[in-house]
This record gives C-alpha cells, sequence and structure tokens, in this order.
C-alpha cells in the first residue's frame, strides 16, 4: 500500500515544526518541501538564487511570493512529490494560499491536513534563542527572530481561516517531549483517515 498525505505544517517560529516535519513526512514516506531549506541551501551553494535572497533572510523579511511560489511548483511538480508531500514554511501568507491553491486544483489535488503547532510566544523566544547559540543561524538575532514572529502573527494567522473553513486544521498543542508531540500528531492524522505507509 502506499500513502498519500498532502499536509502542511504551520507553527511559530521555534515551535518545532521543522523537526516534527520531518518525523511525520518520513513516517509517511513522502518528501518534505520547507522553502526555508531550499533558500538556505542556495545561499549556501552561492546560486543566483541565493545571492538574490540572502539579504531578505537576513532581515527576517519574506522573499517576494512569485518567486517563491514557482519555486514551491518546481518542486512539487518532482516525481518525489507525486504521492504526496509535507510543506513546511509555505504558503505563508494568504496571497501564497492562493497560489498554492490554484496550483493544486490543476492537478486535482488538494491538502489532507493542516497541522498547526501551538507553542507561546514566551516558549519560541526561549527556544530561538538557545537554537542561535547552537547553530548560529544568521537569522537568530534578537532582532531578525522578533520581526519573523511579528510576521507570523500577522501574515501567516489568517491563512489558518482559510484551512480552518474548510475544515482541515488539527490545532497540536507543541509544548512537551518532541515524541510526545509526534504522538499527537499522527493521532490527529490517522482520525482524518490518514494512514501510514506499509
Ligand atoms: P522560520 O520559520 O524560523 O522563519 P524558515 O526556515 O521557515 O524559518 O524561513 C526562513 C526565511 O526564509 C524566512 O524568514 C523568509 O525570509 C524565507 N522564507 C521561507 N519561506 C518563505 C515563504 N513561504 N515566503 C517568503 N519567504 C519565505
Amino acid at each position: 500500500m502506499t500513502a498519500t498525505a498532502r499536509l502542511l505544517i504551520v507553527g511559530p517560529q521555534g515551535s518545532g515544526k521543522g523537526t516534527q516535519g520531518v518525523r511525520i513526512a518520513e513516517s509517511y514516506g513522502i518528501p518534505v518541501v520547507s522553502t526555508g531549506d531550499i533558500f538556505r541551501a542556495n545561499i549556501k551553494e552561492g546560486t543566483p538564487l541565493g545571492q538574490q535572497v540572502t539579504a531578505i533572510l537576513d532581515k527576517g523579511d519574506l522573499v517576494p511570493d512569485e518567486l517563491t511560489s514557482e519555486i514551491v511548483r518546481d518542486r512539487l511538480s518532482q516525481p518525489d512529490a507525486a504521492q504526496g508531500f509535507l510543506l513546511d514554511g509555505y504558503p505563508r501568507n494568504t496571497a501564497q494560499v492562493e497560489h498554492l491553491e490554484s496550483f493544486l486544483a490543476e492537478r486535482g489535488e488538494a491538502l489532507d491536513a493542516v497541522i498547526l503547532l501551538d507553542v507561546p510566544r514566551e516558549e519560541s523566544l526561549s527556544r530561538l534563542s538557545l537554537r542561535a547559540t547552537e547553530q548560529g543561524r544568521s537569522d537568530d538575532t534578537p532582532e531578525a527572530i522578533g520581526h519573523r514572529l511579528d510576521i507570523y502573527e500577522r501574515e501567516t494567522a489568517p491563512i489558518l481561516e482559510v484551512y480552518g473553513a474548510k475544515g482541515i486544521v488539527d490545532r497540536i498543542d507543541g509544548v512537551g517531549s518532541l515524541d510526545e508531540i509526534t504522538e499527537r500528531i499522527a493521532k490527529a492524522l490517522a482520525a482524518r483517515g490518514l494512514r501510514l505507509a506499509a
């Protein structure tokens, strides 16, 4: 049996969505499509895209919607995403939701579930300052972190209204151990009939 799951994971910076996204995608045998990872890989390799976006990421601003959406379309058109995917970091505002929805509709597809990892702002902030010390990400400065959290609250939270109206949002308590949180997500997805790969 092959699993099909088209998922989106949403949560504030520091919510642990990157870690949980990888765990969930592995158990479904689907690729993670993380726009942040794609941008960072391009910056590291010094590609033209990387050069175009490096200053934007360092400030904690959003890369232009058209460019981001084009990159995601390309990635989702690869064969390994045909049986499903887990999006992390995209769509991040309502304009991107419209892009994604029209792309999926063209293919006769739709998202199956939106996992919302709920974490209070103070918890996000303390996890992020820890990550700044451990990983040294150049956008983990206090200014860029605060800016990204503001953008999240202003632009990303509204996309949940769109998906909430479709009845596909699973709100998951993001405070707990890594395993506990993975288990909560897996249960919510199973309740939607999304089965793991055999
Ligand atoms: P975080 O969630 O901690 O901000 P991400 O890895 O998701 O980290 O994103 C890092 C940066 O990459 C963002 O601050 C932004 O500059 C850029 N980025 C990622 N996803 C998008 C997107 N969907 N639209 C525009 N910019 C994006």
